[in-house]
């Protein structure tokens, strides 16, 4: 079976700094794999392989099967890989259910349709998708009035508009509390299986990564240093030795 993600020795250099060197990874759909490591390890270098928003100098990123690297970001976004960003990107001046309308206009190319008659359209579409990230009660508030947690919530249903195979999600849970870090993972991962979609997410907390992800990659200083199930990467010595410290 063709993997949903297949990225093959990926390399990336800025000047004389090699950020990343020779990363594989394979993802399949309905599986949450954490990238781990310390800071600058090559953690976001290698998002930005995935999404577009990278070139690789050398190496292939093969979503089922097709090469999709150094295509344009929009383009990646098209054959289905969604994102989310570190620092959730939401406006602030419209509701919860307009920012999510925002985003399905965005994906149907409807956009330029005259806005009310298009966002009523999509407003039950909206209301849905805010439903399955928990947050169709709270659908007319506007975000500026949202606890950052709720903001999360928000980000991730618009990333789920398009109907992502692929969600990439870099250090989502930064600037959370940790409880509120493990429930939105666990959300994910419900919605991951539901969807039969895959996702590739960073993440700092231990509880988070070894609880919710089904896979975790190592990576140190831009190499990939093990990759397995969790219970293995942790009883891996090279893992505990560069990384968790211990
Ligand atoms: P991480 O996300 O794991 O913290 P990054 O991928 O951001 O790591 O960075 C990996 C390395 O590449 C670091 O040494 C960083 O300083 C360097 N780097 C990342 N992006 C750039 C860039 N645009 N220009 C120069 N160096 C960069
Ligand atoms: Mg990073």
């Amino acid at each position: 079976m063709t993997a949903l993600l297949q990225v093959q020795n990926i390399s990336k250099s800025f000047g004389g700094v090699q950020a990343v060197r020779d990363v594989s990874l394979t993802l399949q759909a309905g599986e949450l794999l954490a990238l781990i490591g310390p800071n600058g390890a090559g953690k976001s270098t290698t998002f930005n392989m995935v999404g577009g928003q990278l070139t690789p100098d050398r190496g292939s990123v093969r979503l089922h099967g097709n090469n999709i690297a150094g295509l344009a970001p929009r383009a990646i976004w098209r054959q289905g890989v969604g994102r989310t960003f570190q620092i959730a990107q939401t406006f602030a001046s419209l509701t919860v259910v307009e920012n999510v309308q925002m985003a399905l206009l965005s994906h149907d190319r409807r956009i330029f349709q005259w806005w009310p008659r298009a966002a009523a359209h999509r407003r039950s579409d909206a209301l849905a998708l805010l439903d399955q990230v928990g947050m169709a009660a709270q659908a007319d508030r506007p975000c500026s009035e949202l606890a950052y947690g709720d903001v999360k919530r928000v980000e991730l249903a618009m990333a789920l508009a398009p109907n992502p195979q692929l969600l990439l999600m870099d250090e989502p849970t930064a600037g959370m509390a940790p409880g509120e870090r493990v429930a939105l993972m666990q959300l994910t991962r419900q919605l991951a299986q539901q969807r039969h979609m895959g996702v590739l997410f960073t993440e700092h907390s231990m509880d988070v990564v070894f609880g919710q992800a089904d896979r975790v990659a190592v990576l140190v200083r831009g190499q990939l240093l093990a990759e397995g199930t969790p219970q293995q990467v942790r009883d891996d010595a090279r893992v505990q030795q560069a990384y968790l410290g211990t």
